[in-house]
């Protein structure tokens, strides 16, 4: 957007008329926000002309990279031609049908049907009620109640901030809602100590377990899970984890549903992270990578048996004036076409992945207050802890991460802090050399982090 303001100008009338998500508005008025204005590949470039390496591909979004001229233009042509019209009465257009046949061919065998949302959130909500549909029309409207995990992240609407486990949100505005409950999250670091991984991944699938068994059967719908816990800290589970949580949802004809926000699209170097895994959903939902983050859309890829099912249901009463909005279908079309046709994905999996894996343990590894060096593909975290031999934590959970990140800022990296867990999920285009450039920053930054802590006396 072009305008003539200066810095000081556009934080004032930001301060004035803007209410920032997931924000202490009156302390961010006080600093004045970063004023983002351009972008290109892996870089940003604030107001004040800083170049900023965008460690975080925007909020885990931006998988192709900023500045790829060839979905504006995409988005151009196609706003000319249609840029609106709704698929709810016997209508569709070409859009939404060419990206509905190419996601088809990128998802997993089994997921031939997609319906569309604009977001994360709304594609959890649209799932919760699938789900509960479905149960529905097979003749088990007992099956209502969805199980989802403590620091799951599955959005901000009322369904997916109930189904998520932050608590600091549940304490605002009255949530979980009725019908949904939680497990806790697959963190061997913090709950899994006196055992293997592999051990500890069989122990929390039981947890699952427990909890249909407390619920009962025939009143449990689904299971929903991040195939990695992204907003929750990048935990990745054991690998015994997904396999032993599938053979549990089986046995108790509970439907499993993995949310692919962040995993989806490449992110783990597979299409999907549950591929990584080895399990198979009988739902997903997707948004973010689908347009990288170029015009808001998200879907849900909805699997045979449940599609069939819903089929059989006539009717179902769900859907927004932009499913499928046709300029966003267009460019999430360009835009998966591109994962796919440049190999992106590929490479992600077969070079500059394990490239990254590589450097990242052997640059974090050696630091006294940084532990749990983890990641996969593209996305990464390690925690900082108060003492590595003994696991244990900073008492004040995400202060010492808030130090850090903010010390990242000033090195115009952008890393986040979830909690005391360090991420970074760049775009999927980064190159060696830029991967270089982000690991050699974030080691300055630790090493001036663990000076602060310890000049603060919390180490
Ligand atoms: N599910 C997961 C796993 C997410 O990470 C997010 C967003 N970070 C969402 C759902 C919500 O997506 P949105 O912000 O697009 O609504």
């Amino acid at each position: 957007m072009q305008s003539e303001r200066t810095t000081e100008q556009w934080r004032a009338l930001d301060a004035a008329h803007h209410l920032h998500p997931f924000t202490d508005t009156e302390s961010l008025n006080q600093q004045g926000a970063r004023v983002i204005t351009k972008a290109d590949g892996v870089f940003l470039w604030d107001s004040d002309g800083n170049k900023i390496l965008d460690g975080m591909a925007g909020l885990w979004c931006v998988n192709i990279g900023y500045g790829r001229k060839d979905l504006s233009e995409v988005a151009r042509r196609q706003m000319d031609e249609l840029a609106y019209y709704n698929t709810f009465f016997k209508t569709t257009h070409p859009a939404v049908v060419e990206l509905s046949h190419l996601l088809s061919q990128v998802a997993p065998e089994g997921f031939s049907h997609i319906f569309y949302t604009n977001s994360g959130s709304e594609s959890v909500d649209t799932m919760i009620r699938m789900v509960r549909r479905y149960w529905d029309v097979k003749g088990k409207p007992g099956k209502k109640t969805l199980i989802g995990r403590w620091n799951g992240y599955h959005g901000s609407t009322i369904g997916g901030a109930s189904l998520g486990g932050m608590s600091y949100m549940h304490e605002q505005g009255d949530l979980p809602i009725p019908g949904i409950v939680h497990v806790e999250q697959p963190w061997w670091y913090r709950y899994g100590q006196g055992m293997s991984p592999e051990e500890f991944g069989v122990v929390a699938a039981r947890w699952v377990e427990e909890k249909i068994l407390e619920v009962g059967p025939d009143k449990v719908a689904a299971f929903v899970g991040e195939p990695i816990q992204g907003a929750g800290g990048v935990i990745i589970p054991p690998s015994t984890y997904w396999p032993e949580v599938e053979r549990i949802c089986r046995r108790y004809d509970v439907l499993l549903v993995a949310d692919e926000v962040i995993c989806g699209f490449g992110r783990t170097g597979e299409w999907f992270g549950h591929q990584l895994f080895g399990f198979h959903p009988d739902l997903f939902t997707a948004a973010k990578g689908l347009s990288s983050g170029y015009l808001p859309i998200g879907a849900v890829f909805v699997g045979d048996k449940v599609a069939q099912g819903l089929a059989e249901g006539g009717d179902f009463n769900h859907g927004f004036t932009y499913s499928g909005h046709p300029v966003a279908a267009a460019v999430a079309h360009a835009n998966v076409k591109a994962l796919r046709d440049e190999g992106i994905i590929d490479r992600v999996k077969h070079d500059t992945g394990p490239y990254m894996q590589q450097r990242w343990r052997e640059a974090f590894g050696g630091f006294a207050h940084v532990d749990d060096v983890r990641g996969v593909g593209l996305i990464q975290a390690f925690t900082l802890v108060k003492d590595k031999a003994t696991h244990e934590l900073f008492p004040n959970w995400g202060e010492v991460g808030t130090i850090c990140r903010d010390i990242f800022f000033r090195h115009n990296l952008i890393m986040r802090a979830c909690g005391d867990h360090m991420v970074a999920a760049p775009p999927l285009v980064i190159s060696k050399a830029e991967i270089d450039q982000l690991i050699d920053t974030a080691v300055q930054c630790v090493t001036e982090c663990e000076a602060v802590l310890h000049q603060r006396g919390l180490v």
